[in-house]
């Protein structure tokens, strides 16, 4: 009865995960959540202030499609300073989300057959998005090389069909952050093989010393002309509901994402471009400066409780919000003991027995993996990573007794 369509995407593994805890929570079992995609966080004072300033203003009128015209410029100015390089407007498209960006990104540059290379594990969108547009995801392992593709890797894979590659930095689930080596070696891949970089940094305001972003244009500014820039602010101002980010990339790209985005979703919400534009007027960068405080203590609570794990290295959470959890060994055991586990086995565990929800790496492409988002509560966080290590370190006893 549905489109055959349908049958190419199924609902995102990390809803999923969500879902199974909400399901937990309403059956009465006291449930520390760490699947989600989000810091938890009051708005930023500017943004409310905006947004409550529009709404007395009576806004509530289509703005052009790709945004206020005065957003855009906003947006040029803050790219501008990022990259060093000039951005006009006109190379800016105010979108639903970084989501949308990466849907348009899809739908303007693939035709069907073409190959998109996606180092794995990967956000679990990206490929979905790729099919969608007629395209075909190409993975590569990137555990190996703590989570970045290395360029032989991506060499062998580029094929006459070759259109785009995907880099996610920081990186989303693994947390890698790419350094200027890997960025230059895969932008020059990218010029040499005629390839789009579609270049993800939602995470970007999240990047933990020593550890530093880089927009890949400013490290090889001879691939702007083959980037477009994904961002949000659904990460850096805590602002996952009020669905708003952009793509950046050469004109012609984004006068084509006009024309979708004028058959699909028109403008973002105009409350929302409002508060936004208030809050880059502002540049008062006080809330991204307490936001980034907040995770970065997180993220040292949350190593200090998981250096207990008897089993499973240290995720190194370079960037992000997220501890990337390898379970290779603890897998390995159990097929030793020969008791067949695998990874959702053990996050499963970890809801019943710990009372703790994560999402499984298989819905990032990865069979021995375990994403924890550590943009929670602080007490809850501690509370449900010790409770997580206890439970992993007793499944470890149980296959792993040599130990
Ligand atoms: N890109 C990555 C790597 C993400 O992790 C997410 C959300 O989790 C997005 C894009 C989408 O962000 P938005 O909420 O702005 O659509």
């Amino acid at each position: 009865m549905l489109a055959q369509r349908t049958r190419l995407f199924k609902s995102s593994g990390t809803a999923a995960a969500r879902t199974a805890a909400q399901a937990a929570v309403a059956s009465g079992d006291e449930i520390i959540d760490l699947t989600a995609g989000e810091i938890w966080s009051d708005l930023a004072p500017s943004v409310r202030e905006g947004a409550i300033a529009a709404i007395d203003r009576n806004e509530n009128r289509y703005t052009d499609t790709l945004g206020l015209i005065e957003l855009r410029h906003a947006l040029a100015r803050k790219i501008s300073s990022e990259t060093a390089q000039p951005w006009s407007a006109d190379e800016i498209a105010v979108t639903s989300g970084a989501k949308q960006a990466l849907f348009n990104a899809a739908m303007v540059l693939l035709n069907p057959g073409d190959e998109v290379l996606i180092p794995t594990p990967y956000w679990t969108t990206f490929p979905a998005q790729v099919v969608v547009a007629g395209g075909k995801p190409v993975f590569i392992e990137t555990r190996q090389n703590n989570f970045v593709p290395r360029l032989a890797d991506l060499a062998v894979l580029v094929t006459p069909k070759t259109r785009a590659i995907v880099v996610n930095t920081p990186n989303n689930p693994t947390g890698a952050v790419y350094d200027r080596d890997s960025l230059a070696g895969i932008a020059q891949l990218a010029i040499e093989r005629d390839l789009w970089i579609i270049y993800d940094e939602c995470y970007g305001a999240f990047a933990h010393a020593p550890h530093a972003h880089h927009p890949i244009v400013s490290v090889m500014p001879r691939a702007r002309d083959r980037t477009l820039i994904v961002n949000s602010f659904s990460k850096s101002l805590a602002l996952t509901g009020w669905r708003i980010g952009y793509l950046a990339g050469p004109n012609t790209v984004i006068s084509a994402v006009k024309a979708l985005q004028s058959h699909t979703t028109s403008n973002p919400n105009v409350i929302a471009q409002h508060a936004l534009l208030h809050h880059l007027q502002c540049g008062d960068p006080s809330f991204e400066v307490q936001l980034h405080r907040r995770v970065a203590n997180a993220r040292e609570l949350g190593l200090s409780i998981l250096s207990a794990l008897k089993l499973e290295p240290q995720p190194s959470a370079q960037g992000g919000f997220y501890f990337y959890l390898d379970c290779s060994e603890l897998l390995r055991s159990a097929k030793v003991n020969s008791r067949d586990l695998n990874v959702d086995d053990v996050v499963s565990t970890l809801l019943t027995d710990a009372g703790v929800a994560t999402v499984s790496g298989t819905a990032f492409g990865d069979p021995a993996g375990i994403r924890l988002s550590y943009g929670i509560d602080l007490e809850l966080l501690d509370r449900g990573l010790r409770r997580l290590t206890a439970t992993l370190n007793e499944l470890t006893f149980c296959f792993a007794r040599r130990l």
